[in-house]
Formats: structure tokens, sequence, C-alpha cells
């Protein structure tokens, strides 16, 4: 017989928190904290292998399954000493979806069920209290004809409205027996006009509403939001059938949703908010203004309700030691939802809660001085994505703040701009290239696009959980939100607080992380590595075995790398110095050059800015190593293709605009990718070569008389057979030898090569043997392999995605699904001839979390660019506790 039921409640469980794959992320949690004694509603979960067997089984239930339901439902009744479909005095559930992680929106929660014409009359009778009676049969008719059987909600949200306002009533709440009655005779007239009449049958009810669940594993939404995360149709989703609660039972009855720490700031203190007698999500479907947990809640965000800590002292308390015992025993902040029911409290849901990149920094740093995990833990709980919030720039904190407002800290971070106030307006300015704060009284879904090319967001109303609030959050983008005192003219686009009156196109600051909202341009700083994000960034270097290096060939770009915590450049494209004014001539006069002397005379001129630009990266890294790339690409990039340009270039060369284009022509390369480019260039122009060895040997030697340790590392790019590399390293060499012979000193190089053409992957072993280093160049090593490219906007044919070709875009991340696998395997060959050789990635997938973690095991570095290096020493520490555990 297979277990298709498990039960918790009553201080006992079936299951336990390791279990979420079979009873869901949900139905886990609250088995686990039934079992240590935090009070839950009893009930039982239905296992995801019920939801995979009734897809198989062309959506039937089994016997079983049908057996042990009806098992389970007897032993919460023998629990609660109440029967489900008891006319007296019935017992009701709650029926709710849980995945294996979280899918937010998959479905409805269904409350109430059980109640029908007979039993709510029971309800009403056994708790006295009619009107709860009545409003939690409403819900219950207007959740299953929603989520069970497909009535548009907006039709049953427009009887409620009407009778609000013939009444003048601002909330549901206020509504009489009469009126509830009168609106459940409304939502049934819609079932029977629709054809989808809620069954009175309880037992009908309950497997309709398992089946919307299983149901809505299938829905669009859910399948289009597993594409987009990665997750597998076959794990089904869980249900939750659990003894309701009652919210909205009374005064003394409450619905809630609290934090164990600030999920903005990371600030150890009870975070939370309620509504009191009310139901379900109430709380953050923002009808009524939710009250705050903690007198403390209140201080930091301003507010001035009565909080749950003076109006339910007890009850307070009881909570408040539930959020120690679930942060202890999980060791992670919670998200926890509760329902006070006449002031018994009852924890309905816990999980680890979401968090900014401040707060994640924050709560994994002050855990482990609380001795909660190790130092190892904590450096899994920051996301390598996170690091981009902390790194944004933050106000100087000595300049004067002309402070106009302050609202709500709703995400944290500075941001200065120029005022708009309408998303579309957003996205016109920030297309000219300008930076903008949107303002809005609030915001809506249509504003997503024009917030995420905002700076900052600034809105009138709403709370810590509104639109505005909880949009930027994810994006990463500050927010000031619920400024009671401003007020916004958006005929007159105007604003106005603290007495000042500003418009659009004026400059405006504002902070998240205080609240504060101020007129003018506060300047900015960047962040700095220090406090706890120095400290959380010490024990990623202690952690990770991956080297972090940056490709940089600006002295600017190498000193914010090696801020950065860079360990060296790992890849410095030389052509990209040829560009310069004050030499590209000299480089077309050696591409024109009609003989090796004409070039080697053109070469000799650009000898000494190359090796200025060596000198000065060689000082920036002083004791770090510097790989030097060899010129690459295809000589006809160099010359000009615009009419005009031709002409001046044929006078300054005293020579024909004919013999310009001649020259263009016989160069140019059909595809750029490839051709005489990279070392076929060395091999047919040897003296390039020679000339930037010299470059690169005699740099290293003029800042070693200056006490600086130069350790050169020459690339030879695009190679595809050993004989290429052979080549190439004898003219290094030699021209090295040369230059230590003439200064009669010498100083440590090596060679190694760029593996970026599938040839080369497939002959590392024989290259290896002669290379000290490996650099795979993963965007053109992925070019190669699929013969694709990628389009302007950076992705590559979404059809083949979608075509189910490929599992993902394989330009995103390098895994064992494609060129991550060639790069494993010629990693491992090139070991097996050479087990000194440095290997390392360079490119956008240096600084992909993703690629760093599925190739940790095989390479000895990374390179990327300098914004990303703190990202990659943190993957690369999450890729080394990962391989820990293994
Ligand atoms: P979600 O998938 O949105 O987390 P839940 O299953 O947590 O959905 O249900 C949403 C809300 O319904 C809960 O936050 C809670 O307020 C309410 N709810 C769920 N189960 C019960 C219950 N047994 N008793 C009372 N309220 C419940
Ligand atoms: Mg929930
Ligand atoms: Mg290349």
């Amino acid at each position: 017989m297979t277990k298709f039921v498990y039960t918790f409640g009553d201080g006992k469980a079936e299951g336990n928190a390791s279990m979420r794959e079979l009873l869901g992320g949900k139905g886990a949690n609250l088995a686990e904290m039934s079992s240590i004694g935090v009070p839950v509603p009893p009930g039982f979960t239905i296992t995801t292998e019920a939801c995979t067997f009734y897809y198989k089984n062309n959506k039937a239930y089994s016997d079983e399954l049908k057996q042990q339901v009806m098992e389970g439902l007897k032993g919460v009744e023998a629990v609660m000493g109440k029967k489900f479909g008891d006319p007296n005095n019935p017992l009701l559930f709650s029926v709710r979806s849980g995945a294996r992680v979280s899918m937010p929106g998959m479905m409805d929660t269904i409350l109430n069920l059980g109640l029908n014409d007979q039993t709510v009359e029971g309800l009403a009778k056994a708790s006295n209290n009619p009107k709860f009676a009545y409003d939690s049969y409403r819900r219950f008719l207007q959740m299953y004809s929603d989520t069970a059987m497909g009535v548009d909600i907006h039709k049953f949200e427009a009887v409620l409205d009407r009778v609000r306002e013939e009444n003048g009533y601002k909330h549901d709440s206020e509504m009489t027996v009469e009126q509830l009655k009168e609106v459940i005779a409304e939502y049934k007239k819609i079932g029977i006009a629709e054809g989808k009449v809620v069954p009175q049958d309880v037992n009908e009810q309950l497997w309709g509403a398992i089946g919307a669940v299983f149901g809505s594993w299938m829905s669009e939404r859910a399948i289009f939001y597993r594409k987009l995360n990665n997750i597998p149709a076959d794990w089904g989703t869980a249900v939750n059938v659990q003894c309701m609660v009652f919210g909205n039972s009374g005064d003394d009855s409450a619905t809630g949703v609290c934090f164990s720490r600030d999920a903005a700031t990371g600030e150890n203190y009870f975070y939370g908010e309620y509504l009191k007698n009310a139901q379900g999500e109430d709380v953050v479907a923002g009808i009524r203004t939710p009250q705050q947990i903690s007198k403390i809640g209140n201080e930091r965000r301003g507010l001035n309700l009565p909080c749950m800590e003076e109006e339910f002292p007890s009850v307070y308390a009881e909570l408040d030691a539930i959020r120690h015992k679930l942060e202890g025993h999980y060791k992670d902040m919670q998200d926890m939802e509760f329902t006070v029911q006449n002031g018994k409290l009852w924890m309905l849901q816990t999980r680890n809660g979401k968090r900014t990149g401040l707060a994640a920094l924050k709560v994994a740093v002050d855990m482990v001085r609380e001795g909660l995990i190790t130092k190892e833990e904590a450096v899994t709980r920051v996301e390598p994505g996170h690091l981009d919030q902390l790194l944004h720039p933050m106000f100087d904190k000595s300049a004067k703040r002309d402070v106009i407002a302050t609202g709500l800290p709703a995400s944290p971070g500075a941001a200065v701009g120029q005022i708009v106030f309408s998303a579309a307006d957003a996205e016109a300015q920030s297309a000219e290239g300008k930076k903008v704060v949107l303002v809005r009284v609030e915001t809506s879904p249509e504003d997503i696009a024009g917030m995420h090319v905002s700076q900052g967001v600034l809105t009138a109303r709403g709370g810590m959980t509104s639109h505005a609030a909880v949009v930027a959050r994810g994006m990463g983008i500050p927010c000031v939100s619920g400024v009671a005192d401003l007020r916004i003219d958006y005929a007159a686009q105007t604003l106005t607080a603290g007495g000042k009156t500003l418009k659009a196109g004026d400059m405006i600051s504002i902070d998240g992380t205080t609240g504060q909202v101020m007129a003018g341009e506060l300047p900015l700083v960047k962040p700095e590595m220090a406090g706890d994000f120095g400290e959380f960034m010490k024990w990623v270097d202690e952690i990770r075995t991956l080297k972090v290096r940056a490709n940089a060939e600006t002295p600017t770009d190498a000193q914010t790398a090696k801020d950065f915590g860079a360990e060296g450049i790992g890849l410095c494209r030389t052509e990209h110095m040829f560009f310069d004014p004050s030499r590209i001539n000299h480089m077309r006069e050696m591409i024109l050059a009609k003989d090796e002397a004409g070039r080697r005379n053109a070469l000799a001129k650009l000898l000494p800015f190359q090796r200025e630009d060596f000198v000065s990266l060689f000082k920036i890294m002083d004791g770090l190593p510097v790989t030097i790339r060899l010129l690459d690409p295809p000589l006809h990039e160099f010359l000009p293709n615009k009419k005009a340009e031709q002409e001046a270039l044929a006078q300054q060369m005293g020579v024909t605009v004919e013999e310009i284009v001649a020259r263009t022509a016989s160069l140019h390369e059909a595809n750029p990718m490839l051709g005489l480019r990279g070392c076929r260039l060395a091999v047919v122009y040897p003296e390039i070569c020679e000339m930037q060895t010299r470059a690169i040997i005699e740099a290293a030697l003029i800042v070693a008389d200056q006490g600086v340790k130069a350790i050169p590392e020459i690339e030879v790019p695009l190679i595809s057979s050993r004989k290429e590399l052979e080549i190439c390293k004898k003219i290094i060499d030699e021209t090295a030898e040369a230059v230590f012979a003439e200064k009669g000193k010498k100083v440590e190089y090596t060679v190694g090569t760029m593996i970026e053409l599938p040839r080369a992957a497939l002959l590392a072993g024989e290259i290896a043997e002669l290379a000290d280093f490996f650099e795979f160049g993963t965007n053109d090593l992925t070019q190669t392999t699929l013969g694709m490219s990628r389009d302007d906007a950076g992705s590559f044919l979404p059809q083949y995605v979608t075509k189910g070709i490929y599992e993902r875009d394989p330009f995103q991340s390098l895994d064992a699904t494609g060129v991550g696998k060639l790069i494993a395997m010629a990693c491992k060959d090139g070991k097996a001839t050479n087990p000194n050789i440095y290997l390392s990635i360079c490119g956008e997938h240096g600084g992909d979390a993703n690629s760093i973690m599925y190739l940790n095991q095989y390479l000895n570095g990374v390179s990327c660019s300098p914004y990303r290096v703190p990202l990659a020493r943190l993957a690369a520490a999450q890729a080394a506790v990962k391989a820990k555990k293994a």
C-alpha cells in the first residue's frame, strides 16, 4: 500500500520538515511545527505522489487515496470532537495547495469548506454568532466558485461593492446578517446563471477542492511559472486539508503575518501586521489598514495605531515565544502566518522569509554572532544577486540633508533623479539617458516597466506590503512609501511637502533605508565593503577555493577590480589599447605596410605606448598576476570604412584612396568571428607577436626596478591546434630571451592559451603539454560550438527554448547540458597531461553564479568584469560549501 496521507496536529505529526518533496513546503512545516509543540490546527497532507498518480491515471483518484482521506478526516473529527457536515455543529476545513517550492499565486486557498444551507445555521447557533457564520459561508461560496468552478471573481465582488455602496459601508465587516444572507442569495443566482452551482454535499465539496488543487498544477499560470523557474512538471503539488480556525469570529479574534526579524533591514526585532475580526488574506489585500504587531514596529515605521503587544498582551507574548522557538529550530529568519480565535493563538504557516540584500547580510552576520549558525551556513544565506543591492551607491553621510518629508523605509538604498509623475514618463526620459525618480500617489501593476527604469520610487500612500514596496524590494530599487505629508498634483505636475513645491524635472533624493525625502541632489558615494559587509566577505574568501580575477585593460578598471577584491587581471584585451587616436594611425600604417620592414617600422612606434599600458597595469596589480591576451580581432576592424575617413587616411599615409579600399577589402572577413585573427595573426605576421611580447617583458623589467613585482602571463588567442601554440610560444620565448640578453636581467613569465574553439577543447590533452594555463573564452566557445550568436538584446533564439530544443538559453549559464560539459571534459584532459596547469574561464560566465556552481570542481579560477567580482567570490564560496557537503 502506498501512503498518500500524512496527518498532523495535537502535538504529533507523521511527517517532518525534511519531507518537503513529498509533503510540499507548507505541509512539511505544518508537520514540523505540530511535532515541536507549536499550536497548529489539526489536519492532513495529501502527498505530491498522489498528484502525480492522479495525472498518470487520467485524473482519477485511487481507492487507496479515497480510503486514506476518509481516515484522515475521522482523525481530525476525533481530535476536535466535531463532525464534518454535522448540521448542528459542523467541522470546517481549509484546503490549501503546497508545492515543494513556493509558487506564488498558483492557486487560491479554499476556506470554510463544509458549509451549506444547513450547516451554516448550525454554525450560527453553535457559535452564537450568526454574523460570523454567514460571513464565512459567503466567503466559502465565493472562493469555491472562483477556485474550483472557474466563475469570474469580479461578479462576486460587484455584489459586495453594491451592498457596501447602498449602505455607505467602508468595510464588508459592517454588513448585517440580513445583508449577508442577501449577498449569499445573489451569489447562488450567479452560480445558477453560469451552470456552476456549488455542491451542498460536503464530501463532494472536499473532493472538488482536492481536484481543484491538483488541477491548478497544470494551469497556464503554473506551467508558465515552472518554465520560468526550471521546476519540473512531474514534481506535483501536495494538498493540505486542515481544520479551520476563525479570525473573523469577533473583536477578540484576528489574523496576521509576521517575520522573526525585519525583512527589509534585517534588524532583530519582531515585525508583523494583523487585522482584527478578519480572515485569510484580508491583511495583505489592503482593504483595511493593518495594525502593527509590536511597539517597536510602530516606532520603526513611525505609526501609531494600537499594536498587538498592547491590545492582546498575552497572545503577543505567546507569539513572540513561538517566534524565538521557530527561529531557533529552523536557524533562519521565519515568515509566519497566524490566526487568533477568541483569544487563542494558532499558527498556520512558517517558512524561511524572503528578504532584501541588506537584511540577508545582516541576518547572516548576526546569526553567526548569536551562535545560531556557522560561517559556512552564513555564506549560503546571501544570494549572489543580493550583492548588487549592497553595492548600490549610498548617500554621503557628511552631506547636509534638506528633508521635506518622511515616509516608510519600504526598500533600502539611495536614489537621486529628476521627478517624473508617470511610469510612461519614466520610460521615455530614461530612454533619453536621464536618471528619474518615479513619484506616484500609489503604484499598480501597469507601472512595473516604469519602476524598473527608475532610480527609485516615492509614493504618498501604501504600507510596507503595498504594491510599490513589494515590487521595489523585488527589483532591488530604493522606495519610500506612505509619505502622508506628500501632496501630488498630477495635472499641475507638482509635488508639495514640507512647505516646498517641486515640479516635474526637478531633482529629488530619497533614502529607502530611513524613509527620508530630500529636495535637490544629495551626493552619492561608492559603498564600502566595510563593517558587516567586510566581515562577511572575509568569511567568503576563507571558504572559497576558486581564484577570482577581473577582466580589465584600463587603469581605472584595474583599480576598481582590485578594490572589489580581484586577485589579479584574468583578461587584458590588448586590441582595445590600439583604438586611442594617438595610436590608431600607427596601427593602420602597420596594416597597410607593403612588407615586413614597413610593418616593423610602424610597430616600433606602437611599442612605447603598449609598454606604458603594461607598466601602469603591473603597478596597480603589484604582486598579482596579469593575463595579457595577444592581438585578437581581424585587422579590417582597425581600418576606416567611411569614405571621408578613408580619404583622410589616404592623404596622411601618402597613398591613394583606392589602395586603402583594396587593402580593406582583402582583409575583410565575411564572418569576423573566424578567419585571419587570433593566433593566426602571429603565425602570418610574427613581428606583431614580437612587439607585444617585447612591450610586456620590458614593462615587467621597468617596474621591477621600482620595486614592483610583475607577474605577466602571455595568452595566445583562438588556437585550434597544438602546432599553432608551438609556433607562438617559440616567438614569445625567443623574444623574451632577446630582451633579457639586452637588459642583462630576467623576469618570470608564463605562456598559455585561450580555448574558444571546439577543436581546441577536444585536443586539450596535447595542447596542455605546452601551456601553463588555459582560459576558456566561454562566449565564443558557446557560439562556435552551437553555430549561433546572441541577438542585440543579448539573448538567443527564444523559440529554441519554447519548442523544447534546448532546456534553457545556452548563453545564460554553463552547465552539464551544454558547453559547460565540453569545458569540464577539456579541463580533465588538460590536467591529465599537465597537472600544474591553471584552468579558468573568462567572460560573462565568469560572473554567473550558476556557471561557477557547476564548474567549481574543474577550475582553478574565474575572471569576470570588475563589478561582478564580489558576486563571483560569493558564488565560489557557496560552491565550496556545497562541494564539502557532497
Ligand atoms: P498561500 O499559498 O497564499 O500561502 P495559504 O494556504 O497559506 O495560501 O492560505 C492563505 C490564508 O488562508 C492563510 O494565510 C490564512 O490566513 C488562511 N488560512 C489557511 N488555512 C487556514 C485555516 N486552517 N484556518 C484559518 N485560516 C486559514
Ligand atoms: Mg500562506
Ligand atoms: Mg574570442
